[in-house]
């Protein structure tokens, strides 16, 4: 029987104005047929979380709200099997690796927040009146309001309930439209939603595409009181210009040409398990993820030989395979894309370190997204190569003479997302970590969150953070209540 995504909206099944195909990209079966949203129903999700927030969740104290949002992290751990057999079947990424972050990380987003809300202080000022008299300040906090949500699908649960998790605990609603390469958890979270009491209209979900489609329509929509976004730049700008109609609020989380480096006197295998991950890990899917290694001269042809041995030794297959690192793309689309920039490295004189194309995959997964663990040296900086962000698994390693030089090289591209340096010297990493024009900067690790801290890129890699309270600058607004005494 075919597996049908709907869209889910005030507790409904909605179906859409067409369907089209859910692929595995393991093998580029079809798993399922997603149901697009077209304006009528995006409306509808508006008007649902608009009469939510009017309504029964607007009018939940907080311990009721968070007691909710408790029992939503549980139904997402009690179902943690379907949610992790979903989100392998859309991405190909192994089950290992979902199991371990996809799944319990959109768990966690809900605890967290949910916990986090309950604490949250506001500002008091007394002030003196020119007749002598007094005054008391205080500070309300209200939700925003309706919010559209606009994911990935890198990271498809994980990523979304970075948003819906501290939207739904300040007291908003939410309207979500997920990658049209990953509707299924999204989908799967509107039954634990249900399944949990959360009231009809709060969190709702339309699937479809960018432009033209359920995500233009959401991004346009004049009752949306704001948007937060992850994705790529470009469509960053789109939506930005979308949002400025009504002048209406933005978070934005970008793309990223991250770049990783490693000084002469770092922990060599640590540095190279580190940056291992940084380049390999969901297939280099990730956002904060490493594409430029600049490594001290004096490390760098052993830094290379050994990130090399790493890189062979990872084991591309298919998610459910014991022993399995690494999988597939999560398109046949993105695949072309990543394999442009192969072939763009080819062109520009790379020396191919190991990879470079495609791997030689079994009969039944020949049309999956498949690509090689791919490392190269000897590009010059303007290679689009060096300067573009592929979204594979993948990097080029330069090498660099002193710190100065290698803060030039890190900060010479429009992005900001994120950058990891190794190093044994304090001094260094303090330097290092004030210098870099980045949004998170990690020293002597990759990947390590704190909930509590901000997140998000400078330059061309977003705008706000959120993370910890940071989130309360975007799900909420603030009030200054002001009574002369
Ligand atoms: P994308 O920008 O192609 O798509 C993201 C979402 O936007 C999808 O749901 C898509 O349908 C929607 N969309 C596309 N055009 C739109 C439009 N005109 N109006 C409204 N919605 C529109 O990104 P992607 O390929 O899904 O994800 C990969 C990108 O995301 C990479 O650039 C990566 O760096 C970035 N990313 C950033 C972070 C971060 O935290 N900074 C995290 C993960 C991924």
């Amino acid at each position: 029987m075919t597996k049908h995504f709907h869209n889910f909206i005030d507790n409904q099944w909605v179906e859409g104005v067409r369907t089209f195909d859910n692929r595995n990209p393991a093998d580029n079966s079809v798993i399922g047929q997603v149901h697009e949203a077209g304006r009528e129903q995006v409306n509808a999700a508006v008007n649902a979380a608009r009469a939510a927030l009017n309504g029964p969740w607007g009018m939940m104290t907080i311990a009721q709200r968070t007691a909710l949002l408790h029992k939503v992290a549980d139904g997402i751990e009690q179902r943690a099997e379907e949610f992790v057999a979903a989100e392998v079947a859309d991405t190909g990424k192994p089950h290992s690796l979902a199991s371990h972050l996809d799944i319990p990380r959109g768990a966690a987003n809900f605890k967290v927040f949910a916990d986090l809300i309950r604490n949250v202080p506001t500002e008091s000022f007394t002030m003196d009146t020119p007749d002598g008299g007094k005054a008391v300040n205080y500070a309300v906090r209200n939700p925003r309001g309706v919010i559209g949500v606009i994911c990935p699908w890198n990271l498809p649960l994980l990523l979304m309930t970075w948003k819906v998790g501290p939207a739904l605990a300040c007291g908003n609603t939410v309207v979500v439209k997920p990658s049209e390469e990953t509707p299924a958890t999204a989908t799967l979270l509107g039954e634990v939603m249900r399944d949990a009491g959360v009231p009809a209209g709060v969190y709702n979900v339309v699937h479809g595409f960018g432009e033209h489609s359920a995500g233009a329509f959401l991004t346009e929509h004049k009752d949306v009181d704001g948007i937060t976004f992850t994705g790529e730049t470009g469509t960053g700008e789109a939506i930005m210009q979308a949002a400025s109609k009504g002048v209406r609020p933005v978070s934005l989380e970008l793309g990223g040409k991250n770049a990783g480096v490693i000084f002469a006197d770092a922990d060599l295998d640590k540095a190279v398990a580190g940056i291992a991950r940084a380049v390999f890990e969901n297939s280099g899917q990730v956002c904060l993820g490493t594409e430029r290694v600049y490594v001290q001269r004096p490390l760098f042809d052993a830094f290379v030989a050994a990130l090399k041995v790493r890189a062979e030794a990872i084991k591309v297959g298919p998610p459910n395979e014991p022993g399995v690192t690494m999988g597939p793309l999560v398109s046949v689309g993105h695949r072309q894309k990543v394999l442009s920039y192969y072939q763009q490295a080819a062109r520009d004189g790379a020396s191919v370190v190991t990879g470079g194309g495609i791997p030689n995959m079994p009969a039944e997964l020949a049309e999956g997204a498949w690509v090689q663990p791919t490392i190269w040296t000897g590009l010059s900086e303007d290679s689009a190569v060096v300067r573009e962000e592929i979204f594979g698994p993948c990097c080029h390693i330069a090498p660099f003479d002193d710190e100065e030089e290698v803060v030039r090289l890190v900060n010479d591209t429009p992005y900001g997302l994120a950058a990891s340096v190794w190093t044994s010297n304090l001094q260094v990493a303090h330097r290092m970590g004030a210098a870099l024009d980045v949004g998170i900067c990690w020293i002597n690790s990759w990947f390590l969150r704190d909930l509590r801290t901000a997140f998000g890129g400078a330059k061309q890699s977003g705008i706000g953070r959120e993370g910890g309270v940071h989130s309360l600058e975007f799900y909420t607004e603030l009030r200054n209540v002001c009574i002369r005494l």
